[in-house]
């Protein structure tokens, strides 16, 4: 069986990368390296022993992505590739729109054209908007999105969902992901965003390397226990994992189904602070700083339709997280 990879190089693609091919599946790895490095797949062959076939196109360009179809007899797609900074996309939204929305159509375009139906899409939490209580369950609304991202998320789920429903013998999986944090075991894989990180695990790596000088909590007086936001931080091996379970989902089963990829857990951002430094005996400097405009207090999945549909669960710990998360931050330049 082969599988196209959208966004291979980047951070979750790269680890499903590794556990697709650890699971026997031949992998073509899609990518314009906007924001992921060509090393990646270098480092994927170190793990794996196998090289991924990889393409530096863009998911928007259709005579590349027919080029890839037609050399290799592509059976169902993960589509990763993506934009991906919420605060960018407030700045730029039309750009976030164009590209995440092309890409996927184009995507989808040449799918039919190649006979393709299987589809496993990386949305987000996100989705859930300002207004659905948590634990998030699947079938509440998701029509809601605090950022130009969240809404391409919203629309792409939309867009999949009326092309299955036209299309039955179709099957889409619309996997929602929490906070995915934390690197593989080799050490050779993690989330190393160009430029100063948005997201929390590898801000507090830049400062735990002393790239960075000291972490910004945002915000303690929300109406939480400790009084920061708390997440649901699940590790990126556990994510990576949950893609395989849908693509073995999705190749016995027709139609669409939304599944939360998530702990089940809510973690601050004072709490994961304090494992990071406890698991790997380091102390970080912070300083408490205003609120970031659009966070939401606190919220974290139902897990349970993954473990029921999907037969996956997360099994990694916060401990885990945090000590894999500096084994790659620690060696990265
Ligand atoms: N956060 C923080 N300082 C940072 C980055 C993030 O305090 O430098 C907080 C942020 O307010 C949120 C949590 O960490 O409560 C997770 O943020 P992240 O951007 O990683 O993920 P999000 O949940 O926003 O997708």
């Amino acid at each position: 069986m082969t599988v196209l990879v959208t966004g291979g190089a980047g951070y979750i693609g790269s680890h499903t990368v590794v556990e697709l091919q650890s699971a026997g599946y031949e992998v073509v790895v899609a990518d314009d390296l906007s924001n992921a490095k060509a090393d990646v797949i270098d480092r994927i062959e170190t793990i794996t022993g196998k090289r991924p076939v990889f393409y530096k196109i863009d998911c928007a360009d259709k005579a590349a992505l027919r080029g890839v179809f037609e050399n290799h007899p592509i059976d169902a797609v993960i589509h990763f590739a993506g934009f991906k900074a919420v605060g960018e996309s407030v700045q730029k939204p039309l750009q976030y729109y164009r590209n995440n929305l092309d890409s996927t159509m184009t995507l989808m375009e040449v799918m039919e054209e190649f006979d393709c139906k299987k589809f496993v899409f990386s949305s987000s939490a996100t989705v859930y908007g300002p207004n659905n209580p948590y634990p998030y369950k699947e079938e509440m609304p998701a029509i809601q999105s605090s950022s130009p991202y969240g809404w391409t998320k919203v629309m792409i789920e939309r867009i999949l969902t009326d092309y299955v429903t036209a299309h039955p013998d179709c099957c889409a999986i619309l996997l929602r992901y929490f906070n995915p944090i934390g690197s593989h075991e080799s050490g050779l894989l993690g989330d190393d965003p160009n430029g100063i990180p948005n997201n929390l695990m590898p801000y507090i790596g830049r400062v735990a390397a002393g790239k960075l000088e000291k972490l910004t909590i945002f915000g303690d007086d929300y109406p939480t226990p400790d009084g920061t936001c708390q997440r649901d931080y699940l590790h990126v091996v556990d994510l990576a994992v949950g893609h395989l379970k849908a693509l073995e989902y999705a190749r016995e089963h027709e139609g669409v189904e939304a599944v939360n990829l998530g702990t089940g857990n809510g973690v601050s951002v004072m709490e994961l602070v304090h494992a990071f430094e406890k698991a790997n005996n380091i102390t970080l400097s912070y300083v408490v700083g205003p609120r970031r405009d659009g966070d939401l207090p606190a919220f974290w999945a139902d897990a349970s339709k993954a473990q029921i549909l999907l037969g996956w669960k997360a099994t990694h710990s916060v401990e885990d997280m945090c000590r894999s998360a500096w084994d790659f931050a620690r060696n990265s330049k």
